[in-house]
């Protein structure tokens, strides 16, 4: 078998860059934590999707075959919650969403992972692998019917977040739980409330806690040892600690994961991006005003392990960097059409220079996705590029020739694999493309240029108005309602959260 490629990965368990090295040489398991379906994703939500892809989609490429599962957490309080609330069952609610969020992720160009799973699914798989955790001793079972795990009795239980227990406890709740021997041991089977989805188990009816699901869905579809695991920075504790101490404890095998990848929040005005905050921007809202390759651009230009503080600012500059890449496209296209091309002793030199910088740039970018997936590194070498293109192109006389159709050709292959196989940008039609660029633009300098408040202006007074009512404050929630109403902007609570629109 031929050599992969060396990429090195930033590792959350040993908080090092590390080469990969995966278990069998040339496969590569991967999981990443999907979304708790009870509504509408946000922008936040859809960065995961994306950083995820992102990973799969380079992976594949340097020649790993890969088995990627990404899990949709379909049993939960707040689905239950939500179910109450729209008087339906928590089955319908995370149908509902499940649906809604593929659509999303396919506006967005996400491929589709090797399988998709749902705790409905695996119930039969999560209560096996409790049996085992209760089998080596870590585990015990109340007499309400509750099965806990025991983190006294886990090996080096806060290795991923790198506390010990008496720190991790410190930063805990006090609970409530009176049965339990430590505060937090946490659930692997609860029992269920009526009505709520329940399940039989050897303790009795109930349903699985949250990290028990994709401890369970990884050794089915991945084995005892997967390569990668990935999610956000929020899930690092207590999420992913637990889901190794699940996971060891039920295979005897260490480390459950070889390397942890996890990507930073998506804010704004530097506080997360969160449903329970209010301040949410939801993909779709964001989808339909801006596109699939608008939402590629802003949540992949930027390092997966540095925040995104979303608003004007961040719009402005994905824009500027999707009408740098398309126009350089439709040159491009427009140089490598030319029939009539004639050999030029001038040209040549120029663009002998230009077919060195390309060779440079594929080398440049394909080691910048290898050194932990730095695509900020790969568009500023694509950029560069790009000058030294333009610069060549410049000369009229220079265009017309068989090198320049040749250097065109070059640079259009650059955009479309390396950039458009990877990141995923830039695969459009570049005519069609600048047109949505200058539409786009035209709403905003309209949204802008009038008393209507911007993107950002909008959902900071959202999240105001969230607090406020959090707060009980309904003067103060009424007079942000009226103020966004007077500038030109409805806003609506629904189930997915506030959303809003101008007029
Ligand atoms: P949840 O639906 O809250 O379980 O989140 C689904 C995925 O989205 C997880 O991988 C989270 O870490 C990630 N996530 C949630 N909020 C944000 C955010 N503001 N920025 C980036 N990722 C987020
Ligand atoms: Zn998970």
């Amino acid at each position: 078998m031929r050599a992969i490629r060396e990429i090195k990965l930033t590792n959350t368990l040993s908080g090092k860059k590390e080469v990969l090295e995966t278990l069998e040489p040339g496969k590569l398991k991967m999981y990443s934590c999907g979304p708790t379906v009870y509504g509408l994703i946000h922008i936040g939500n859809l960065r995961g999707g994306l950083v995820a892809d992102l990973f799969f989609r380079y992976f594949k490429r340097v020649g790993y075959d890969v088995t990627y599962v990404r899990n949709y957490t379909d049993v939960d309080d707040k689905i239950i919650k939500r179910a109450a609330e729209e008087k339906t069952t928590a089955d319908e609610i995370a149908r509902k969403y499940i649906v809604e969020v593929e659509r999303d992720y396919a506006v967005s160009g996400m491929l589709e992972p090797t399988h998709k799973t749902t705790v409905r699914d695996h119930i039969a798989e999560i209560i096996e692998m409790i049996e085992k955790i209760i089998e080596s001793g870590r585990a015990y079972v109340i007499d309400t019917g509750e099965v806990l795990f025991s983190i006294e009795k886990a090996d080096h239980y806060g290795k991923l977040s790198h506390k010990n227990i008496e720190e991790l406890q410190a930063g805990i709740r006090v609970e409530v739980n009176a049965k339990k021997r430590n505060p937090m041991d946490f659930t692997l089977w609860k029992p269920a409330k009526p009505g709520e989805p329940a399940w039989d188990s050897p303790w009795g009816k109930g349903r699985p806690g949250w990290h028990i699901e994709c401890s369970a869905m990884a050794s089915k579809w991945l084995g005892d040892t997967i390569d990668v695991h990935h999610g956000g920075e929020d899930l690092i504790f207590p999420h992913h600690e637990n889901e190794i101490a699940q996971s060891e404890a039920a295979s005897h095998k260490t480390p459950f994961s070889r390397y942890w990848l996890h990507h930073a929040f998506l804010t704004l005005s530097k506080e997360k991006m969160s449903k329970s905050l209010g301040n949410i921007f939801t993909a779709q809202e964001f989808l339909k005003r801006y596109g699939g390759e608008v939402a590629r651009y802003m949540l992949l230009s930027v390092h997966y392990r540095s925040l995104i503080d979303f608003g004007n600012e961040t719009i402005e500059h994905t824009l500027q960097g999707l009408h740098r890449i398309y126009e350089a496209k439709a040159l491009a296209l427009e140089i490598s059409k030319q029939a009539r091309a004639r050999a030029d002793l001038r040209a040549e030199s120029v663009w002998g220079e230009f077919a060195a910088s390309s060779e440079a740039a594929r080398k440049e970018i394909d080691d910048a996705y290898a050194n932990d997936f730095n695509t900020a590194g790969a568009l500023g070498s694509l950029f560069t590029l790009i000058r030294a293109f333009n610069r060549a192109a410049a000369e009229p006389l220079a265009r017309a020739t068989p090198s320049a159709v040749l250097g065109a050709t070059e640079l259009l292959k650059i955009i479309d694999d390396d950039i458009g196989g990877v990141i995923g940008v830039g695969r459009l039609d570049p005519r069609k493309a600048l047109e949505d660029i200058s539409r786009i633009r035209a709403e905003r300098s309209s949204a802008t240029g009038t008393a209507r408040p911007t993107e950002t202006e909008i959902l900071a007074l959202i999240a105001e108005r969230a607090e406020a009512r959090k707060a009980k404050n309904f003067a103060r929630s009424d007079e942000i309602r009226k103020e966004l109403d007077a500038r030109g902007v409805t806003i609506k609570d629904g189930a997915a959260g506030t959303t809003w629109d101008y007029k």
